[in-house]
């Protein structure tokens, strides 16, 4: 039996959260995350998931990863420094270096796990982290748990970022200062202004780190947003996640070769989580590799973002300060936004809704990711559908 307590507590909070419209509702899919999904026995064009370059469901990383099972199971049996380090793990680590262009890289469970454990490896309670005001939950956990001194800056806002760097390093009060940012911001689409914080970085000397967890495979042909600016030498970490484009799971630093063998030896994950799955590594090390090799698909998430963004564009919508394919298409008032979001669920379309807090209040959006695994017909059906449920809603004329 739980305690009275408890029982409460929970109560009262799950209460709350559905009287605000805040519960989570989790629809289960019956298919494979690709451009199409199954929920409820229905077949939807989906425009919510991350798996960008439709690796999720290739071929050549299931095959990739059912050899690696069959080679070495399906658990690495230990965490990396006691004996779970596979060969391919190292293999992996390499390819990822090589594909951001770095010394050396080290691999995490998860993206979320990654910047638990890079931050609060290097940052402690006489630092201070020059944070984005709309950097990702993981990142904001990062920073906490390292006991830093956290300073927020206003969103990609260059004049508020040097003013408060000059007032950190002048007041001597910290022995290190780092600059932190999402290298794309995932509810606008946006692209962090590298090449003005980096700048600035080196004016007051601060540490640099971007989470690219939505450039990696998107930007610079695939390299991501560091390369896209032709920054890769001026970057101290570049965070990537294995979750989104690559289509697996796990995440990764990449940086000088001391910095990742400092994190193999201080970073908590690394030292006391279990390493990732054989398969995971094997899928992730295929996806790498296609990614190398061709930047066919990276083309063709293009095109499809293109053309998406430029049809909701011609119907009326407003997709906002999207640089990037993250397509919010801006409907204001939050009521509306998850009524609209259902709407279009009815006609065929998965796209999520996302309101306050998430989001300023009357900024709700209905956010749209496309990926290269969308055909035109797909695209031209989830436009038709838009057409319709926003006429339908007052939102276009
Ligand atoms: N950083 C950013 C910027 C993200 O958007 C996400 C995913 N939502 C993460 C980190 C976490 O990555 P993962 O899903 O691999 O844990």
């Amino acid at each position: 039996m739980s305690s009275k307590q408890l029982e409460q507590f929970l109560t009262e909070n799950l209460e709350d959260l559905k009287g605000k419209g805040l519960y989570n509702v989790i629809d289960p899919l019956q298919s494979a995350n690709g451009p199409m999904i199954t929920i409820n026995g229905k077949s939807l064009i989906n425009l919510s998931s991350n798996n960008y370059l439709g690796l999720a469901t290739d071929s050549r990383l299931k095959k990739a990863a059912a050899e690696a099972v069959e080679r070495y199971g399906v658990g690495a049996g230990a965490v990396r420094t006691i004996n779970g380090t596979l060969d391919i793990h190292l293999e992996l680590e390499e390819k990822l270096a090589k594909f951001k262009q770095t010394e050396a890289a080290i691999a995490y469970q998860s993206g979320f796990n990654c910047n638990m454990a890079a931050i609060s490896a290097v940052m402690d309670k006489n630092d201070a982290i020059l944070s984005d005001e709309l950097n990702h939950a993981s990142i904001i956990d990062g920073c906490r748990l390292s006991r830093a001194k956290i300073i927020r800056f206003n969103h990609s806002d260059m004049k508020d970022l040097r003013a408060k760097a000059k007032e950190a390093k002048e007041s001597g009060q910290y022995n290190k200062i780092m600059v932190i940012t999402d290298g794309v911001f995932s509810m606008d689409g946006d692209i962090a202004k590298l090449p003005e914080i980096v700048e600035i970085a080196e004016e007051f000397d601060l540490i640099t780190y971007v989470d690219d967890a939505h450039g990696s495979g998107v930007l610079g042909k695939g390299a991501g947003t560091v390369k896209h600016f032709g920054l890769s030498d001026r970057i101290d970490f570049q965070i990537g996640t294995l979750s989104k484009a690559i289509g697996v799971v796990g995440g990764y630093v990449a940086g000088k070769r001391d910095l990742i063998d400092w994190l193999k030896v201080r970073s908590r994950p690394f030292l006391f989580s279990t390493a990732l799955t054989p398969a995971d590594v094997a899928a992730s090390i295929k996806a790498i590799e296609l990614l190398t090799a061709s930047s066919e698909l990276n083309e063709r998430l293009w095109d499809n973002a293109d053309y998406l963004k430029e049809g909701l564009q011609k119907l009326g919508f407003d997709i906002g300060n999207s640089e990037t394919p993250i397509t919010p298409c801006i409907i204001g008032d939050e009521v509306k936004t998850q009524e609209f979001s259902k709407r279009l669920n009815e006609k065929g379309v998965y796209a999520k809704s996302i309101v306050f807090p998430t989001v300023p209040k009357g900024t709700g959006r209905v956010r749209n990711m496309p990926s290269a695994a969308h055909t035109k017909a797909m695209l031209d059906e989830a436009l038709a559908i838009y057409e319709t449920v926003g006429k339908e809603m007052g939102v276009i004329q």
